[in-house]
């Protein structure tokens, strides 16, 4: 049978396999075949030990798509960011720099504003105006007021999707609001995660349906950029394409240089100042980091 990996503690996998539910698994063998060390989010073959006990041995580790780190798991297809359009403000720099971050293992991003049942249109406008040429899905969420959430469920269907973001934001809120549906549907609440309590948690792919999976990620207030070349950092910033061809330098890096249709373009409005000014914060703090 094959089955997912949900979850590892101790030398224990549990793997979540459709229609029959989830295998308390040990890896034999495995490592010797193909030297993978099995990760929560990998498809693996299970054969069953004992069905009424639900125990199985991982026999095999099927081919991964991609390999995240922090936390560590396999076969990604999304990140959806979550920032909170109010308490706690978002931070438009550390929006960037989650953005970057997951750009640069090749995810696709889902940016989201939760809480918009506490703003007003207009204040989620900014935002839709400095975001929309990002290159990412924006969605506008409230998980008290369930707007915008089934427009969120239905992207993220049949996906495993890495949840990322500030603590105090609704991230918790909306992943038992995604799950809620999934446990009055099959009454199945070993899945569903005790949320309220803040112990150490190992990280552990959120059953959603048979298809779809959510792996969540401690909150954080603060991020470093990663190890790269500040000259990189411009490929990060999708709405500087479409004007990087008319930069007089094929090499402009959008700062000090002469004839910058980039710059030419903020001051005419059609690049967001808010996107720039972080643009330029970052490429600075590249710029004076120590590099090795
Ligand atoms: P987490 O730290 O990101 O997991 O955030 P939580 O899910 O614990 O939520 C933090 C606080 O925000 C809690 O008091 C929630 O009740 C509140 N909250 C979450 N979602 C919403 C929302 O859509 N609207 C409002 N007004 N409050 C929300
Ligand atoms: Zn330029």
């Amino acid at each position: 049978m094959r089955g997912r990996i949900t979850k590892g503690i101790a030398g224990f996998y549990y793997v979540y396999v459709p229609h029959h539910g989830m295998y308390e698994c040990k890896a034999k063998g495995i490592f010797r075949k193909n030297h993978l060390k099995p990760l929560v989010g990998d498809l693996v073959e299970v054969t069953v030990l004992d069905e009424t006990l639900k125990l199985g041995n991982m026999i095999e580790v099927y081919e991964r798509k991609n390999q995240l780190l922090r936390p560590t798991v396999a076969n990604v297809d999304y990140a959806l960011l979550i920032f909170s359009l109010v308490s706690p403000q978002p931070n438009l720099n550390l929006i960037d720099r989650l953005m970057i971050r997951y750009e640069m293992q090749k995810l696709p991003i889902l940016l989201c504003f939760s809480k918009c049942d506490l703003v007003s249109e207009e204040e989620q406008k900014i935002l839709k105006n400095i975001y929309q040429n990002c290159g990412s899905q924006l969605f506008f969420i409230s998980a008290k007021e369930s707007i915008g959430i089934e427009e969120l469920r239905a992207a993220l269907d049949g996906y495993t999707t890495t949840v990322a973001g500030p603590s105090g934001v609704g991230k918790s809120t909306l992943i038992n609001l995604l799950q809620e549906q999934v446990v009055m549907e099959t009454g199945n609440i070993s899945q569903k995660i005790d949320r309220g309590k803040h112990t150490t948690r190992h990280s552990e792919l959120i059953y959603v349906d048979d298809r779809t999976y959510i792996m969540d990620t401690p909150g954080f207030s603060s991020l470093e950029l990663p190890d790269m070349e500040k000259e990189e950092l411009k490929q990060y910033y999708y709405e500087f394409e479409a004007f990087e061809p008319e930069c007089r330098f094929r090499e402009c890096q959008h700062m000090q240089e002469p004839d910058c249709a980039v710059k030419a373009a903020l001051l005419e409005g059609k690049i967001s100042k808010e996107r720039y000014d972080n643009y330029s914060q970052l490429y600075e703090e590249l710029k004076k980091r120590r590099r090795y």
